[in-house]
């Protein structure tokens, strides 16, 4: 069916013209009207790598990971010292990496994504200059490499680059790559030694990490392997500064050594409480464990010191974190510590919540609700998706100007003083330990699969707490505010594709369509296929991809799979194209004797989507009528659409899409009045 519509556009097109090749998009302005042909969405091509994939087994067109699906899971031992007073990390770190995959592999990826500060990398974004990352020591199975010796300036005659010999490592921006001289079989480990060290960006730094005097937040601060996956081999795309990351989950055991007096709050559990904190301090995480009170462990000023066990100038917190895709940690002489825990899976299982924040007003909101909305958005998330499936949960006040941003188990964000701003970003950051911290997909290259799909869950947990449509806090964090600003932009001419990877997209865009849009088209489809249909297919997605990494195409078949239909129409449209919807009653007239009335439903925009009518009369009935949206591939590509109705009793009003399940971009011509 699919190719007989394409033929169809095809024969049309070049019956049109036999020289163009291209002609100006349908205008989605009403004053035009539906002019120019109807564009038919084809079908969802895979990439090679994707095909290839299913080929051999590890990926299939269910949307379910294949027979022989594999995913890489390095080990890290990390211990790092926080250095306030000079500014620096300095950080020693072992890798275990098993290569699981059925390849050998014949050199490493390795992000130094800290060299996004270093003076001449490239990046999307100004940043202060930092001088990037120092590697002092690398060495691999205990055998020291050397940095491959590289000229500072090639003149343009200069033969070719040589590669990289074994026994060197090339950095090249934020990613380091090391040949092997003997490839690495499947089956067989290595083992990575690096000693590293950088100075945290002053805040506020790339927006999601560094440090703002004495708080510090060291996020994609250790030299990481890339991931090496089924579809794409190595995926070691650099940081720009926009698009965020793509990791394995991996195991981590971190000792992290900070002056004595600094708290530090990390992925991960705790595993030293008595060498760091009091015998007070430690009561006080049991008393919120035991009650789910909200219980205050640390205060700030004088009386703190009372909360740390008493020894050297230093403390070494030791952290460990199973089966996450990062590990991150801050640390402060100025926070306070509030502790709590989060009830789930209908109480049978708790969560231990922590929260840090300074006690200033511009963080006012933190004192009211830092562990409480951390709390709520566990337990609003793991009823909503799933079950949280670690035992710790932080937030963190501090260092960003502006939103938030996810690290597995933890979360970082700006001061509010606004405490549904603050409920709203918690709710979002947090909802992001499902996407992209369990289904773990390329964020780089598909933002949408988890800022869209956190975008979508922050506004069903925010409605069950606070009511839909709401007053105050941000308005993106609701359905009704993200069609806002979706339908705006695109009414605007702005709608965009979101098959782009992220440091490709246009910067203005890239919250409105990777977010909003992304949610929009959530809600549609759940409009679509029925909200049980939807659910289901959805958290069946995610759950069949915890610990793994989704590609769109997963996504897509996924959903096609767990609602039994072909949506390859809806996928196209929404995702591949910047295709605006916007359906308008056209005209409601008697035809043939007058027992029937035809309403024409005709399409202004370029998304096809079916049309539900609500059809009221004059005795007060309403009746509910659908246009299936095949009818727009009529004629090989239709413009209008049409139902017939009974004409009696009269018909007063007519209108599209009555339950606002579509993000029609100009609703004032939904309705027909007699
Ligand atoms: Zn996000």
């Amino acid at each position: 069916m699919r190719i007989a519509v394409l033929s169809l556009a095809f024969l049309s097109a070049t019956a049109m013209s036999l020289s163009s090749q291209t002609r100006p998009a349908p205008s989605v302005d009403p004053t035009v009207t539906a002019q120019g042909p109807r564009p038919l969405p084809g079908p969802v091509y895979e990439t090679p790598g994707f095909t290839r994939a299913v080929a051999n087994g590890t990926r299939t067109r269910t949307g379910a990971p294949g027979p022989k699906y594999w995913v890489q899971h390095p080990r890290y031992q990390i211990a790092a010292t926080l250095d306030p007073i000079h500014n620096r990390v300095t950080g020693r770190e072992t890798v275990v990496y098993v290569n699981h995959a059925p390849d050998a592999l014949d050199r490493i990826a390795v992000h130094l994504r800290q060299n996004v500060f270093a003076p001449g990398v490239p990046r999307r974004q100004p940043v202060p200059i930092t001088g990037g990352v120092t590697l002092s020591r690398v060495s691999l199975d205990g055998r020291a490499l050397v940095l491959e010796p590289r000229p500072a300036a090639v003149p343009i005659t200069a033969p070719p680059e040589q590669p990289p010999q074994p026994g060197q490592y090339v950095v090249d921006g934020t990613v380091m790559w090391i040949p092997l001289g003997t490839p690495l079989k499947s089956g067989d480990s290595l083992r990575l030694e690096v000693n590293w060290s950088y100075s945290p960006a002053p805040a506020p730094a790339d927006g999601r990490e560094g440090h703002d005097g004495h708080v510090y937040f060291q996020g994609y601060w250790y030299p990481e392997i890339a991931v090496y996956d089924d579809v794409d081999g190595w995926v070691a795309d650099p940081y720009l500064l926009e698009a965020e990351l793509y990791m394995d989950h991996a195991d981590y055991d971190a000792r992290l050594t900070v002056p004595r007096g600094w708290v530090v709050g990390a992925t991960g559990t705790l595993m030293n409480p008595e060498s760091v904190l009091s015998k007070a301090a430690r009561d006080s995480v049991a008393v919120a464990r035991r009650t789910g009170r909200v219980v205050r462990v640390l205060t700030p000023g004088p009386g703190a010191a009372g909360a740390f066990a008493a020894s050297g100038p230093t403390a070494t917190w030791h952290y460990v974190a199973n089966d996450v895709r990062d590990f991150a940690w801050g640390s402060s002489d100025q926070y306070a510590w509030d502790q709590t825990r989060a009830l789930i899976d209908s109480g049978r299982d708790t969560v231990n919540i922590s929260s840090y924040f300074r006690l200033t007003a511009p963080a006012a909101a933190w004192r009211v609700g830092g562990a409480r909305y951390t709390r709520d958005a566990i337990e609003q998330m793991s009823a909503y998706l799933w079950k949280y499936p670690w035992p710790q949960m932080s937030s963190m006040e501090g260092v960003l100007d502006g939103g938030g941003m996810e690290y597995p188990m933890m979360t970082l964000m700006q001061p509010w003083a606004d405490t549904l701003s603050l409920a709203g970003d918690l709710m979002h950051e947090t909802g992001h330990m499902w996407f992209p911290m369990q289904a773990g997909s390329n964020e780089t290259r598909f933002p949408w699969m988890d800022e869209g799909f956190t975008q979508f869950d922050v506004a069903q947990g925010m409605k069950v707490l606070y009511g839909a449509p709401r007053r105050g806090g941000r308005p993106n964090d609701s359905e009704e505010g993200q069609r806002a600003g979706y339908t705006r932009a695109a009414r605007a001419g702005q709608d965009h594709s979101l098959m782009v990877p992220g440091d490709e997209f246009p910067q203005d865009l890239y919250f409105t369509m990777y977010y909003n849009k992304t949610g929009q088209i959530l809600a549609a489809l759940r409009g679509l296929v029925g909200n049980d249909a939807f659910h289901r297919s959805f958290v069946a997605y995610g759950r069949e991809w915890a610990g793994k990494h989704p590609e769109p195409y997963d996504f897509f078949n996924a959903m096609s799979a767990g609602t039994g239909r072909d949506l390859s129409w809806f996928f196209t449209t929404w995702f591949y194209h910047g295709w605006p919807l916007d359906q308008g009653v056209d005209s409601v007239i008697a035809v043939g004797g007058g027992d029937s009335t035809e309403i024409v439903i005709c399409d202004m925009g370029l998304a096809p989507m079916p049309v539900p009518l609500a059809v009221t009369r004059s005795d007060g009935t309403v009746q509910r009528v659908d246009i299936p949206v095949d009818a727009w591939w009529a004629n090989g590509g239709s413009r209008r659409a049409r139902i017939r109705v009974a004409t009696l009793p009269e018909i007063t009003r007519v209108e599209i899409d009555p339950d606002q399940l579509f993000p029609d971009v100009r609703r004032e011509n939904n309705v027909w009045k007699r």
